[in-house]
């Protein structure tokens, strides 16, 4: 009989998880069992557990995707891991590997990949699978817990700013400063920018301005915009939208620099203004950004290795997953939550 694991698991969309005894997974050619030690809640996980979005995951199924731990087995193949090494799971699971974005280091926009805790099964669990090549190679003696949200938050944080191609010395505004942002902003201080930061609850803004951002602003006052544009002589270089309000999304064009680009990765439902005479004038760019392929993630976890980013954190219980997911929708946790198993 299969040796059986602790797992929280989703019969029913928009149905609270059950927290049941699962078999453990048997690592397949190419794959390492991962003994799960921390997890982050990410808001993707609460759309899996939904079935928000189109292509909804296989019932049953486990989500999480930013599971870290240490290789528990090791399957058929597998080169440069060995049992104890410390690795995590990230959203990309696994991609072909040999379309033009597989080829060309853009492997999450691959049509054929797949998707831990969505696709696959995930990390809300005490063991998840992982393909050697796709886990996050993680430093011997990292905090499990603070590393968790570098697999998610970091990555997709990290690849944002990158996207918006703000340069050191340069002024980054971060819109949003939920599990992503606050993560965006020790991101960006450490790649060298000048960072501005907005949120709508003022905790949040006390913790970008602890973490170095130099101008904060209450999204929701008037003059927000304007007062970041006169901070920073003329607008951010640069704007990450990481906020889930389709508000945030039209106010970053008012406070972007000529020539700068607003890089979207928060994912509200819905549609915002783009003013077009604006827009060309000052050749703005739009772009949105998913993730970040596995040079990113590898970047990604470089920066939480030297100590330069560490994530505030909530530690939860597996069995504390329903009401975090409660948490999650009331907007009341800031996307902290980390799963301690
Ligand atoms: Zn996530
Ligand atoms: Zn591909």
């Amino acid at each position: 009989m299969a040796k059986m694991m602790r797992a929280a698991v989703v019969h029913a969309f928009g149905k609270p998880f059950t927290i049941e005894e699962a078999p453990i997974p048997t690592p397949g050619l190419g794959e390492v069992l991962i003994k799960v030690i921390a997890n982050r809640v990410c808001h993707t996980d609460l759309h899996a557990a939904n079935g928000d979005w189109a292509g909804r995951p296989p019932l049953r199924f486990i989500p999480g995707h930013e599971g870290v731990g240490v290789v528990a087995a090791l399957g058929g193949g597998v080169k440069g891991l060995k049992e104890g090494d410390a690795v995590g799971v990230a959203w990309l699971h696994d991609a072909r590997g040999q379309c033009e974005y597989c080829r060309t280091g853009w492997d999450s926009l691959c049509d054929a990949q797949h998707n831990t805790g969505y696709s696959v099964n995930g990390s809300f669990a005490e063991y998840v699978i992982g393909p050697a090549p796709y886990v996050g190679r993680l430093p011997q003696g990292c905090d499990f817990a603070e590393t968790a949200p570098v697999l998610c938050a970091g990555v997709t944080s990290y690849k944002g700013i990158k996207e918006t191609e703000a340069r050191p010395g340069e002024w980054i505004a971060i819109s949003g400063i939920g599990g992503l942002g606050q993560v965006a902003v020790q991101y960006a201080k450490a790649m060298g920018l000048h960072v501005a930061a907005l949120d709508v609850t003022e905790d949040k803004l006390a913790l970008a301005r602890a973490s170095g951002a130099e101008v904060i602003a209450n999204a929701r006052s008037p003059g927000a915009a304007e007062q970041i544009v006169k901070h920073t002589a003329g607008g951010a270089h640069g704007v990450l939208v990481t906020a889930i309000s389709p508000g945030a999304f039209a106010q970053a064009l008012k406070l972007v620099r000529r020539k700068g680009t607003v890089t979207l990765v928060g994912l509200p439902p819905g549609e915002f203004q783009t003013p077009i005479f604006d827009a060309v004038m000052n050749r703005i760019t739009i772009r949105g950004s998913i993730v970040g392929g596995r040079e990113d993630l590898a970047e990604a976890i470089e920066f939480a290795a030297e100590g330069k980013v560490r994530p505030v954190i909530n530690k939860v219980r597996l069995e504390d997953v329903n009401q975090v997911f409660a948490d999650l929708k009331a907007g009341t946790v800031a996307g902290r939550a980390v799963m301690v198993m």
